[in-house]
């Protein structure tokens, strides 16, 4: 997509369905550049009205009706541009600030339908400095742009007009002298690849920080501080070095333009006193053309960064867009049915899948859950169990075999009644920023207190939820601190619970808890498991000896399967380990 595309569908898009906002905004940004415009006859009135007051009356009978001809005018054109002013730029805020609120709901809605592949390869800063810091560049672009290219362009127009009515030779002589200034609008050009270097810089360092206070445990624990603060630091440098270049040129345009206008007063004023001498210029129309340059000198300085403004904020648009454009590549098909879930059997057959960045992760893996039954994986890390996992729910799709869910192949149904039959349970438990009801709520959300407080005791969480000043209206802090590894992991249990769908994918999180959370854990678990066709990914193999069926995966292969007396007596890969953990 080039620049102009991309304005073009800003405006038809975004500004222009705001169509009655946007023509009011125009409306006021027209009254107030007349009534700056008018300021250039003010200035004339001023002086030329005291040069023509009658000296014969004394100085107060003078000032009187000298005041009677400007107090009405000052009066009539500061409050005119004073409300006009301050209407339009409310007005245009308020379309900068929807353009970009819609924009933040289609960057969301496209974010949630991405691939999970994508999230794995964007690192989530990224994602966010795309939400906060490129929403505010565009946003103040945006009213910079808009304001510029109608408020100013009027201002500067009207503002010539009143010159050229009161001394056209004077304000032609003045004008000649503007063009002078088009150079400047070359050099701004060259701003642009600087402005993005600065932005895609602060999506770095969104990212960077994010990790880094993210990941305090670890730089606490290892003694990290100083290694991180370094590592910071230099992106600080390198930022601090980018601004510079950009201001730096930025502040190149300044003097450039403050000695031309310079030049252009003192040229004004010989000129004008040249015309003064043969009568054909008033003292008051010299001070009105001077106080016009100083009208169009601000207006004009603007127009010449503009270019700055909006490749700047086309940079961020352009960001913005791709993050909306994304496409999923993992969709329903065109003849996508509902999965009917009837006895829960899931089924691999002869599974070949690669991630993106070619890792073979299954080889030809064939494994059965039994509905209502418990499937163990057992192996290596990095053997596939966890890839399984992903591929059930259809997070990824395989490059070759199937995924059949009784029967029903998981790209021939739609991906939210796929998901709708799965409850996850996963090593670490994902918790909201919210209460502990939310939070169990979010497995069903309709579910109502009573059925989230049944939810609750079956994880066997009621208890200590119960003892929190709060409750079930206690809310969690950023990922659930304060309480304990094996009470988070109960309050997700029961939101599997809680969501009741006949397939249940666990990976289990025993190994990092004590001894009795532990045993509490795998109660829960037990409970939730209970009738349902269940996968589990087990880390010690004390807690697999009641699966029904025990499938041990090494390099994305089954090599074993069997109950755990079975394996024992078979004396392969899976004895090997349990020797070795007894
Ligand atoms: P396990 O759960 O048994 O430890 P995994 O399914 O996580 O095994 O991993 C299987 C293989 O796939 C490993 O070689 C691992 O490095 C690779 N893998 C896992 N996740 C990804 C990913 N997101 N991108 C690339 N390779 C991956």
């Amino acid at each position: 997509m080039t620049d102009r595309q991309r304005i073009a569908r800003l405006w038809r898009d975004y500004l222009w369905p705001q169509k009655g906002r946007l023509i009011l905004a125009f409306f006021f940004m027209a009254i107030f550049a007349a009534a700056t415009a008018g300021y250039v006859y003010l200035i004339s009135l001023i002086i030329d009205a005291a040069n023509a007051l009658d000296d014969s009356g004394d100085a107060f009978a003078q000032a009187r009706s000298y005041a009677l001809i400007i107090l009405p005018v000052i009066l009539g054109l500061t409050l005119t541009a004073a409300i006009g002013g301050y209407i339009q730029r409310i007005l245009t805020n308020s379309l900068a600030l929807n353009t970009v609120g819609q924009m933040q709901t289609e960057m969301l809605q496209a974010a949630q339908r991405r691939d999970y592949a994508d999230f794995a390869e964007e690192p989530t800063g990224n994602l966010i400095a795309k939400f906060t810091n490129d929403v505010s560049v565009v946003s103040a672009s945006l009213v910079r742009v808009l304001g510029n290219l109608v408020k100013d362009v009027l201002t500067v127009i009207f503002s010539v007009i009143a010159m050229l009515v009161l001394n056209w030779q004077l304000s032609l002589f003045m004008v000649v002298f503007f063009l002078a200034l088009w150079p400047i609008i070359e050099i701004s050009k060259r701003l642009r690849g600087n402005a993005k270097d600065v932005q895609e810089h602060i999506g770095q360092i969104t990212a960077e920080l994010k990790e880094s206070l993210g990941g305090t445990q670890l730089v606490k624990t290892y003694g990290l501080e100083t290694h991180e603060q370094t590592r910071l630091n230099r992106s600080f440098d390198e930022r601090i070095r980018l601004y510079l270049k950009l201001v730096t040129q930025q502040a190149r345009v300044d003097p450039i333009l403050e000695v031309v206008g310079g030049l252009a007063i003192a040229a004004v004023v010989i000129f004008g006193v040249w015309q003064y001498g043969t009568g054909a210029a008033t003292g008051g129309q010299i001070a009105a053309v001077l106080g016009g340059l100083m009208i169009l000198a601000p207006r004009l300085r603007a127009l010449g960064t503009l270019n700055n403004a909006v490749q700047e904020g086309l940079s961020s648009v352009a960001r913005i867009f791709e993050v909306i454009d994304t496409e999923p590549s993992l969709t329903d098909a065109a003849d996508a049915t509902e999965l009917k879930v009837t006895d829960g059997q899931v089924f691999l057959s002869d599974i070949r899948f690669t991630y993106p960045d070619g890792t073979i992760a299954l080889d030809g893996l064939t494994l059965t859950a039994d509905p209502g039954k418990t499937t163990a994986l057992v192996g290596p890390s990095g053997g596939g169990k966890s890839t399984i996992m992903h591929l059930i729910p259809r997070l990824y799709d395989v490059a070759s075999g199937s995924v059949r869910i009784d029967k029903q192949d998981v790209r021939d149904v739609t991906q939210a009644s796929l998901r709708r039959n799965i409850a996850v349970v996963s090593q670490e438990a994902t918790l909201f920023n919210d209460t502990i009801a939310a939070n169990i709520g979010l497995g069903d959300l309709n579910a109502d207190r009573e059925a989230i407080v049944h939810a609750a005791k079956a994880a066997d969480a009621h208890g200590f939820i119960m003892a929190l000043p709060e409750g079930y209206d206690t809310r969690l802090g950023e990922d659930g601190a304060g309480l304990s590894g094996g009470q988070k992991q109960r309050l997700s249990i029961a939101r599997a619970i809680l969501r009741d769908a006949p397939i249940l994918l666990l990976d289990e999180a025993t190994s990092a808890l004590d001894t009795e959370s532990e045993a509490k854990v795998q109660a829960a678990l037990d409970r939730l498991s209970e009738g349902r066709t269940t996968l589990v990914i087990a880390h010690r193999l004390g807690t697999v000896r009641d699966a029904d069926c025990i499938y041990v995966i090494d390099g994305g292969r089954v090599v074993e399967s069997g109950t755990d007396a079975e394996l024992r007596t078979v004396g392969g890969v899976y004895a090997g380990l349990s020797g070795t953990q007894n």
